[in-house]
């Protein structure tokens, strides 16, 4: 990190609410000198050594041990019988929807509340995202709501949930963990099935959340990882499908690597495949986080509890806590404002980012997107709300102890 200048707030701002927020995350933060960025990587174990190793000995691209040992550590880690690396999050997604059997012409819940990814994985497929609303409780799909929906426009036809609205038929459901807060996947896996919608879990931000035990990602017949730079590890860009059927596994895995049947010369391809395998170099960096994700997650959870604590003094700001029943990995540490203070959110973000300290809003919702305003929508007043309130603030792994 290059030491960029940093401002002190106007005294004058104490006793406003950005003046608040801002004294309490310097309290946390322990008003460090150097900008600090929401999430940076860490590299602290073997890294260096693993990929040292692949170029020493030429073994940088589509072959090499790092991919099979990487995928073996991320089914240990997630307890999915099978993982298959890929190139990154969003190639994870696509993939994992044509396994479930999404095609041109579906429709594909999804929140509104998401990262673009989930949202482009759909229209990859030639089909169209159907946004659901979030619950406050876990900032994801709320699946009483969609139960309530469902009931309104969906009927059950030969086995297939069909949208009387659009004539379509609702293949998959891709609810997404939200900065690694688990959604109620029990309830939402009830529905799906009631219907017979498919569940993939979009679990990029949740790599270490669990939900009732699980890890989240293995509740879906499929369920996805990104190892983006900015995610909880990284493998400089990389993704991952996580899967207890084997068969489909099987099918990843040849899809993801160009549907090349095996043979020591010929080549033959039986499917149109994709050029989705993750380079083994990056494999190497990935074993080497994976090996560190312990202390990764232990590290976030501090973090977690000192802002917790921090900002329960703080007058309508609230810390966004796991939800019930699950195990955040508190990927991304979140504020929620007051309703009624909504107006106040642009100048918390303009008092921390000027005294150094990052905080940015959430995505804009999926729906006010212009390649997305025409798809189908049920009522999204909880995410709406959330997206004028919400706050995230600096959650970097071994953050308190580098500055405190
Ligand atoms: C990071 C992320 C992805 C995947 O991103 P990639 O950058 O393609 O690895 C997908 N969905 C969500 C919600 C994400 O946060």
């Amino acid at each position: 990190m290059s030491a960029a200048p940093v401002q002190r707030p106007a005294s004058g701002a104490r006793g406003s609410l950005a003046g608040d927020v801002l004294e309490t995350l310097q309290g946390v933060l322990g008003s460090p000198e150097a900008f600090v960025p929401l999430h940076e990587p860490r590299f602290a174990g073997n890294e260096w050594e693993y990929v040292k190793e692949c170029i020493d000995t030429g073994w940088v691209s589509s072959a090499g041990k790092y991919v099979d040992r990487f995928e073996q550590m991320l089914a240990e880690v997630t307890g999915a019988r099978r993982a298959v690396a890929v190139v990154n999050g969003t190639a994870a997604l696509h993939v994992a929807l044509r396994l479930v059997g999404v095609e041109r012409g579906d429709e594909v819940l999804i929140p509104a509340l998401t990262f673009v990814a989930t949202a482009n994985a759909v229209a990859y497929c030639g089909a169209t995202p159907h946004f659901a609303d979030s619950e406050e409780a876990t900032l994801g799909m709320d699946p009483d709501a969609l139960e309530d929906y469902l009931a309104g426009i969906a009927e059950v036809r030969d086995g297939a949930c069909v949208n009387r609205q659009t004539g379509r038929v609702i293949r998959a459901a891709v609810p997404m963990h939200t900065f690694g807060h688990p959604v109620r996947l029990g309830p939402l896996a009830e529905v799906c099935e009631r219907y017979g919608i498919a569940l993939v879990e979009d679990a990029a931000e949740s790599l270490g959340s669990m939900y009732r035990g699980v890890h989240t990602g293995r509740i879906g017949r499929v369920g996805t990882l990104s190892f983006n730079g900015n995610k909880t590890i990284t493998t400089g860009g990389g993704g991952a499908l996580i899967t207890d059927d084997e068969a489909l596994a099987d099918l990843a895995k040849h899809l993801t690597t160009t549907a090349k049947q095996p043979h020591r010369w010929a080549y033959h391809h039986d499917h149109v495949g994709y050029n989705y395998r993750l380079p083994n170099i990056n494999a190497a960096l990935g074993c080497a986080q994976v090996e560190q994700l312990d202390g990764f997650l232990a590290s976030k959870r501090e973090l977690a509890s000192r802002y917790s604590e921090a900002f329960a003094g703080v007058k309508d700001v609230q810390f966004v806590e796991e939800p019930p029943e699950s195990t955040s990995n508190y990927w991304l540490g979140a504020l929620l404002l007051a309703r009624g203070r909504e107006d106040e959110r642009d100048a918390v973000l303009a008092a921390t980012n000027d005294a150094g300290i990052m905080t940015r809003p959430v995505w804009s919702l999926m729906s006010s997107l212009p390649m997305y305003a025409g798809s189908p929508s049920m009522d999204l007043s909880v995410a709406r709300g959330i997206v004028r309130r919400l706050i995230n603030i600096p959650s970097s792994a071994f953050l308190v102890s580098d500055h405190a």
